[in-house]
Formats: C-alpha cells, sequence, structure tokens
C-alpha cells in the first residue's frame, strides 16, 4: 500500500507519484469498484438515493483523485513511460465506464429510484443527476442487444486509443521540428525577449546561434513580427503541417489515417444508438436542439459577418500594396501586414503593449476583478503544497476568511507540456461522509517563461486568454452544488460552458479593468492614457475575419460529423475547401493541413461541438451586457450572476439559469455589437 495513488489526500502528493505507480493504482482501484458495485446492487432491495446513487458517486470520486493527476501530469510533463501507462490506463477506464454506462441492474435502479416517492423529496441537484444518468444510459447503449453492445465497447476502446494518438502525434510534431538559425540578420524584426528566448533554446539543445521552435508564442511572434518573409514562410508551412503529409516532417507523424478511422467510427457509434449521424448524437445532452438549427445559426452568423470580412481583407491588400508595394499577399503575409496596418492606423502593436503586461501584474488584477465581483480573496499557498514544476503556483480562494476552493496556476511552456491553454478540475465539490470536500482546479497556460531576471510579458491576447480560462476555473470553484455529477462544469451543457470563460474575457477591454491590469515592468507606468485609447479603438480591428475563421472551424467540423460517410459526403480536406468557399475571405494555401491538428475536435472534447464556442458567445456577451447596462462592478449584478449561473455549476438546464440571471431569452445583439457587426 506504498502506492501515492491509492492513499487519500487532500491534494494529490505529486512528489510521491511515479509511473509505475500508474497502472498498480488503476487496476486495484477498478477491481475494487467492480466488486463494490456487485455487492451494492445485490443488496440493494428498496432503492434510495443513500442506497444508490451516493455510494456510486464516493467510488466515482475515488477513481478521479486517482486518475486527475496521471491524466494531468501526462499533459503537463509528457515521458515515454508516462505515456504509456496513461495510454493503457485509459483503456481500463473506457472499458469500466462503457460496463457501467450498459448495466441494466443499475439502469433498472436508477429507474426505479426516478419513478420512488423519494424522488420528489429529492432536491434540486439530486434530481438533475438522476435525469442525466437515465440519458447517458441510453446515449451509452444500456438497450442494445448483446451484439451491439459489445461492438459500442470495442468502438469506445478503440477510439480512445485514436484520439490519444491523434494528440500524442500533434505534440510530437510540434516538438520534432526547430529552425536552427546561425546568423543574427535571419531574425530582423523579432523583438528582443524572442530573440534572447532563441538563444536560450539553442543553448538548451547545446547549439550555437539562436533556435526557433513551433511552440505557440515562438511561433505567434515570428508570424506577426520578423520581417524576413522566407523565415515566415518556413515557420508557417512547419505549424500548418504538423502531423500530416505536407510539410518538413511529412509522413513522421501523419494524423490522416487516424483521423479517417476516428470519424468511420464515430459513425458507427451514432448509427448504433439509432441517430442519423454524429453530429445528432452530439447534441442529445446539448442545448441546441436539432443538427439544422445549428448549420443555421452558424451560416446565418457567417451571412452577417462576411462582408465586413471581405472589407478588412481589402484594407489589408490595399494597405500592403501601397505602404509597402506587395502585389500578392500570401498565408504567412497576413498577421505580419495585419500588424503593420494596426500600429499605422491606431498607433499600436502587441509587441508595443507587452511590457505592459507583465504575467504578475495581470495575475494581480485578475484577482482584483474577481475580488470587487464575487467578493473573494486569493491567497498563495505555493510553499505548503506539492506541485510538479517549480515554476506552479498554488492558490487558496477565500471567502470571508473562510477557504472555499484552490487552484494551481502553471503559466509557461517548456518541453514535454502540451500547446494550449486549459482548465482541468482535481478535486470537485461534494459533500463526503466526513465532511464538504472542496473544488480544486489545474488552469494552464503556455505563456514565455522569464528571462533571466526580466519577467514573463504578455501580449494582450495572452492576458485575455488567462482571463478566459480563469472564467472556467471559477465555474469549477465557486460552485455551491454538493453532488458531484452536477458541481462545478460536471453536467453542465458543453455548448454553454464556454459562458463563464468568454464572460471574463470582457473585463480585459475594460478601461477601468486596464488601469491596474497594465504596468510598464520597469518603470511601473500603467499604460499610458493614448496608448489605451489607441488599444481601445482597435479592439475590434479584424473582428470579422476571425469570426469568419471561427466558423470556418465550427462548421467544419459540423458538416464532418454530419456527412462523413454519407452519399453527400466529399472526404475530410474536399469538405475543409467547401466550407473555406463558402465562409473563409482567405483560401490557405494547398499544403495547410490544419485539420491534422484540429485537437479540439480529434482529440478533444468538442467533436461536432466546436461551435459551442460562437453559441456560448451569444450568451456571455448578452450576459456581460447586464453588467455593461448596470456598470461592470455593479455589486448586484454580480452577486446575481454568481448566484444564478456560477454557484449552479450544471444543477439546471442552462438555458433556464440564463434566463433567471437575465430576465428574458438570450439575444444576439450583444454579441454582434461587440464584434463590431451590428446590422
Ligand atoms: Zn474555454
Amino acid at each position: 500500500m506504498n502506492n501515492p495513488l491509492l492513499q487519500s489526500h487532500i491534494l494529490p502528493p505529486f512528489d510521491a507519484i511515479q509511473t509505475e505507480h500508474v497502472l498498480p493504482a488503476v487496476e486495484s482501484l477498478l477491481a475494487e469498484a467492480r466488486e463494490q458495485l456487485d455487492k451494492q446492487l445485490e443488496g440493494l432491495g428498496q432503492v434510495s438515493w443513500e442506497k444508490l446513487a451516493a455510494p456510486i458517486e464516493a467510488r466515482g470520486d475515488k477513481l478521479n483523485q486517482a486518475w486527475a493527476p496521471v491524466g494531468h501530469l501526462n499533459a503537463v510533463c509528457n515521458s515515454e513511460a508516462l505515456r504509456e501507462a496513461y495510454e493503457k490506463g485509459r483503456q481500463l477506464l473506457t472499458d469500466y465506464y462503457t460496463e457501467l454506462g450498459q448495466n441494466e441492474q443499475l439502469f433498472a435502479a436508477y429507474k426505479a429510484l426516478g419513478e420512488s416517492a423519494e424522488f420528489s423529496s429529492l432536491n434540486q441537484a439530486q434530481k438533475k443527476t438522476v435525469e442525466n444518468a437515465l440519458r447517458d444510459f441510453h446515449l451509452s447503449g444500456v438497450d442494445l442487444p448483446a451484439d451491439k453492445k459489445k461492438r459500442y465497447g470495442e468502438i469506445q476502446s478503440r477510439l480512445s486509443s485514436l484520439t490519444n494518438q491523434f494528440s500524442n502525434n500533434v505534440l510530437d510534431a510540434t516538438q520534432g521540428w526547430y529552425k536552427h538559425i546561425e546568423s543574427e540578420q535571419q531574425l530582423v524584426g523579432l523583438p528582443e525577449f524572442a530573440v534572447a528566448g532563441a538563444k536560450q533554446a539553442a543553448e538548451a539543445k547545446k547549439l550555437s546561434g539562436w533556435v526557433l521552435t513551433l511552440d505557440t508564442p515562438v511561433f505567434f511572434t515570428v508570424i506577426t513580427q520578423s520581417e524576413n518573409a522566407a523565415l515566415r514562410k518556413e515557420m508557417y508551412q512547419a505549424f500548418n503541417t504538423r502531423a500530416s503529409d505536407q510539410g518538413p516532417s511529412e509522413g513522421k507523424w501523419d494524423n490522416s489515417e487516424v483521423m479517417e478511422e476516428i470519424m468511420q467510427l464515430r459513425q458507427e457509434l451514432a448509427g448504433l444508438l439509432g441517430f442519423k449521424n454524429y453530429s445528432e448524437y452530439s447534441i442529445a445532452p446539448k442545448m441546441a436542439e436539432t443538427t439544422p438549427q445549428v448549420v443555421d445559426f452558424l451560416r446565418d452568423l457567417a451571412a452577417k459577418s462576411k462582408p465586413h470580412a471581405e472589407k478588412d481583407l481589402q484594407e489589408l491588400k490595399d494597405f500592403a500594396r501601397s505602404e509597402h508595394g506587395i502585389e500578392e499577399l500570401n498565408a504567412w503575409d497576413i498577421p505580419f501586414y495585419s500588424e503593420k496596418l494596426k500600429l499605422a492606423r491606431y498607433n499600436i502593436s502587441q509587441e508595443e503593449l507587452r511590457p505592459y503586461f507583465p504575467a504578475e501584474t495581470v495575475i494581480a488584477g485578475l484577482f482584483k476583478v474577481a475580488n470587487q465581483l464575487f467578493n473573494i480573496e486569493f491567497v498563495d499557498k505555493t510553499s505548503e503544497v506539492q506541485t510538479w514544476h517549480e515554476s506552479v503556483k498554488y492558490y487558496q480562494i477565500q471567502k470571508c476568511g473562510e477557504a472555499i476552493a484552490g487552484f494551481y496556476f502553471d503559466l509557461f511552456a517548456r518541453e514535454g507540456k502540451r500547446g494550449g491553454a486549459w482548465m482541468d478540475e482535481c478535486r470537485v465539490r461534494r459533500s463526503t461522509e466526513t465532511g464538504l470536500q472542496l473544488p480544486v482546479a489545474y488552469l494552464v497556460c503556455n505563456f514565455n517563461s522569464p528571462l533571466g531576471n526580466k519577467p514573463s510579458l504578455l501580449t494582450h491576447n495572452e492576458v485575455t486568454t488567462t482571463f478566459h480560462e480563469f472564467g472556467h476555473g471559477i465555474h469549477h470553484m465557486l460552485t455551491k452544488i454538493d453532488v458531484a455529477a452536477v458541481s462545478g462544469i460536471n453536467g453542465v451543457a458543453w455548448d454553454a460552458v464556454e459562458l463563464p470563460s468568454q464572460f471574463m474575457e470582457n473585463f480585459c477591454w475594460e478601461r477601468e479593468v486596464l488601469q491596474f491590469l497594465s504596468c510598464h515592468f520597469e518603470t511601473g507606468e500603467p499604460l499610458p492614457e493614448e496608448m489605451l485609447n489607441n488599444m481601445l479603438a482597435a479592439k475590434n480591428f479584424q473582428a470579422a475575419m476571425f469570426m469568419q475563421r471561427q466558423l470556418e472551424f465550427s462548421l467544419f467540423d459540423f458538416l464532418l460529423h454530419m456527412q462523413y460517410g454519407q452519399a453527400e459526403f466529399p472526404g475530410i480536406q474536399k469538405l475543409l475547401d467547401r466550407v473555406r468557399d463558402e465562409v473563409a475571405v482567405f483560401t490557405p494555401p494547398e499544403f495547410n493541413r490544419f485539420q491534422h491538428s484540429f485537437s479540439h475536435i480529434f482529440a478533444g472534447g468538442y467533436a461536432a461541438g466546436y461551435y459551442s464556442y460562437k453559441w456560448a458567445e451569444v450568451l456571455s456577451a448578452d450576459a456581460y451586457s447586464a453588467f455593461e447596462e448596470a456598470g461592470i462592478f455593479d455589486k448586484a449584478t454580480g452577486q446575481r450572476y454568481l448566484s444564478e449561473i456560477l454557484e449552479k455549476g450544471g444543477s439546471q438546464d442552462a438555458m433556464e439559469l440564463f434566463k433567471n440571471f437575465r430576465g428574458r431569452e438570450p439575444k444576439v445583439d450583444a454579441l454582434l455589437r461587440h464584434s463590431g457587426i451590428a446590422a
């Protein structure tokens, strides 16, 4: 019993967890869970919440406590050995959850609980948990004949392995390429911090000169700042062909076949369960009601925004031609000349703003916003907890001096850590036999790390990302629901999940907030009035082009999962081409294989669900407009948002919660206004 994953801890014992603990822990916990379930069902008698749902929740939480740190480490400290153990453990868990979802005896017991006299006396969270469980049994194939049940299990198991392989290929392809540069001349245009970072990257590889990697912040800086068009092109090509049949690593980590098999299996799965296609299956537990409703929503928004996006692009082309003599704008020129145009028009650039946003100031500002809105305090407890890297911080959230939640903050990019930014749960709020378990979250970003005694400096985009993930974090952590299945983000319809995250982004554009969110790392000055004005004036710069990009991804994802395998399906690349013809204002070069690293839909939870970002942005923009009307730090509005949305978690339907907060159904107006494309 020396396995730390089998012991109970308030927080994961990261110092003690070793790869060799993973599989024995999973195997032992699953054997125990199966045995306990059998015993429970045998002696069940008259069903009740206490006898049925409570022990199920407790076992699920125990498994989660062991598994959450493993999944987390696999994402932030990836190694060959951990990857292998993770993959095996994930398979075992997938099989177990399939078995649970198809257990007819368990299903019958939940049905009996739903029809029992006790049901009406359960609280809202408990009722919703039972209703969700009954829905999910059907979605797990509990009603299927034995042979189809078996096939369902095989498909889930294979999908688990394929989606994992997809994201491993992306990670390997990202880290498997770098550009070694020996003459500083090649780096012309790059800001000082980026050159220093490239020097450090070269030293880490024991090379002379400089090394540029495909880590997002590095790629972003090169593509927007480098005066060297050949370098931009090379990096663009390497980045946009990752894990594909094209580009410098062509075929090496190719996801082509993985994607095809994932899609075949998803359609087969949907068919087994009686759905016309995977998109229809995907929206069954979501806010959206029908597939045409989603497609119409996306197409409608695209039609409204496209003329504005065309205008954006035309202006960029005119500018590049008249000011820089560029006749033909390539994909790798667009971000670069866009920055130049922004600078010319608004006298503002991402790089100029960066020195005003040291990570520490941004975090302090973020906490201040949360404090003013929700009356919560943040206490740094890093020295009291174990983490997985020296740069990781741990904060406790307190309300009126009492601890209510905690979170780890892992801000910087490093080797072995997946790209992007995300929030994940470590502990869920629930009442246990020994008292209340407080929620704990992982907040992960991939910013440039501090260099020497120079702090990490963020772009305003990265500031927004921090607020976004923090929004997910407080949805998880400020919940007052004590039933795990609907506490925090659990049980929230996926197309409403991006409401609290996108809601928080709005604060990064408030004059009042930017005063304390910014502080020049050398002079200590907040953003000067003129820069602030320019930055706010530039808020909607190319917003319509950005909107079309998001709609292109959303429509591609949704149509792919509707059409794959059907007579009208033209193939993955051709479908993407068609969607671009319809929605995009710029066609990327033929070698572009964006879809091969589209982890959201092939490896994450956004399959036939990428539309959720725009769908939920209607909600978040409309929710935020209530703050615009009352004052952004209006106490009553903040309290109402906290109590009607954040605290309720998944215990009620998202639409109901929204209406309770806003007093009416959502309207698209605020989103259009915020994006500068109001009709
Ligand atoms: Zn998000």
